[in-house]
């Protein structure tokens, strides 16, 4: 029994996945000719009440065609300062969209309305035009924090009065969604564009989808073309997403579930100096200055736990569609002995 809980990018196609990729109609969607995208599209439109889909192959392209369509070079684009599109995404935003970033320090991900007020560049020939905002739900490095709705809301009201775009990094928003019980039209009512990844706990082996407004979405076929990611009959792709969307979303919560099952295994341990309590499927905690975190994650794959060390004595573990509760049971025990 392998368990890894290194990231929820490790889950694997299940044979019912496949077995359904494997009947998609398929047709040239450079062309606009493959239903199965066709259908993707339809699909998440329907879902989050927009005007426009777009599939592309991973929701870093998703997120790097949405800067490019919502700025200018020049341009400043406002996120936290753990965000995905600043950290992981080798810089993109400078390279493909020539803007700069003015990162936020929030918590665990989130920030507030009133620090993107303070951090609006005044007109001034010496500054860069701030025109986007860019938000991460849940929050990758902030532990799967949840981005509340009230506060998004707040940041849009900053956003109308100073005319700058709101983007959304959900790669994990269906995440947040099924804790919330949130409707995912509210967002698509709220974001100008919006990110969606299939290859994290939904399962599929790759696949994101950019939803939003007619004319952002004109453009950003446009830019997919140009960033090489115009596809033809991935369609066969784009049935492992319907698949996802179909059976892999209500059961996130049992990937919680077994996060905070494991969190409560790890409060009872003196070797844990702090956890960032578990809202979603990233548990993160920190071990005590006298445990080494590269024996602690050398001793857990002796035990086949896999497992990161992201820094500064930081752990994180992620449950995911291949966690099973034997799994976490498992992890509970280990940790349990070496206290
Ligand atoms: C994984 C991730 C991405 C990128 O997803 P890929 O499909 O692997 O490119 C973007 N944003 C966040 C927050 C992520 O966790």
């Amino acid at each position: 029994m392998k368990v890894d809980l290194r990231s929820d990018t490790f889950t694997k196609p299940s044979p019912e996945m496949r077995a359904f990729m494997l009947n998609a109609e398929v047709g040239d969607d450079v062309f606009g000719e493959d239903p199965t995208i066709n259908e993707l599209e339809n699909k998440i439109c329907k879902l989050f009440g927009t005007e426009a889909a777009m599939f592309t192959p991973t929701a870093t392209m998703s997120n790097q065609i949405a800067l490019k369509i919502l700025t200018n070079p020049l341009d400043e684009i406002i996120c936290d300062r753990t965000a995905h599109i600043y950290n992981y995404e080798v810089g993109g935003y400078a390279f493909h969209s020539g803007c700069s970033i003015r990162y936020l320090e929030g918590e665990r991900g989130v920030f507030t309305a009133d620090s993107v007020s303070k951090n609006i560049n005044a007109e001034d020939v010496h500054k860069t035009i701030t025109k986007l905002v860019s938000i991460e739900n849940t929050s990758n490095r902030g532990g799967g924090k949840i981005f509340p709705l009230t506060e998004i809301e707040n940041i849009k009201k900053v956003c109308d009065k100073n005319q700058l775009y709101l983007q959304l990094d959900g790669s994990r928003l269906f995440n947040a969604l099924v804790e919330t019980k949130e409707n995912a039209s509210v967002y698509g009512n709220l974001f100008d564009t919006i990110t969606l990844c299939f290859s994290k706990g939904l399962g599929c082996a790759f696949g994101s989808v950019l939803t939003g407004k007619n004319i952002h979405l004109k453009k950003a076929r446009r830019i997919r073309k140009v960033f090489g990611g115009g596809m033809r009959q991935a369609g066969i792709m784009a049935a492992g997403c319907i698949y996802a969307l179909d059976n892999n979303i209500d059961r996130l919560r049992q990937d919680h579930q077994l996060a905070k099952y494991i969190e409560q295994q790890l409060m009872l341990c003196n070797f844990v100096s702090e956890i960032l309590p578990v809202e979603t499927n990233i548990l993160i905690f920190k071990l005590h200055d006298n445990i080494n975190d590269i024996s602690f994650i050398e001793h857990l794959a002796q035990n086949d736990i896999h497992a990161f060390a992201i820094g500064d004595n930081w752990v994180r573990f992620v449950t995911h569609l291949d966690i099973t509760a034997d799994m976490a049971e498992h992890t509970r025990t280990v940790l349990a002995k070496m206290n």
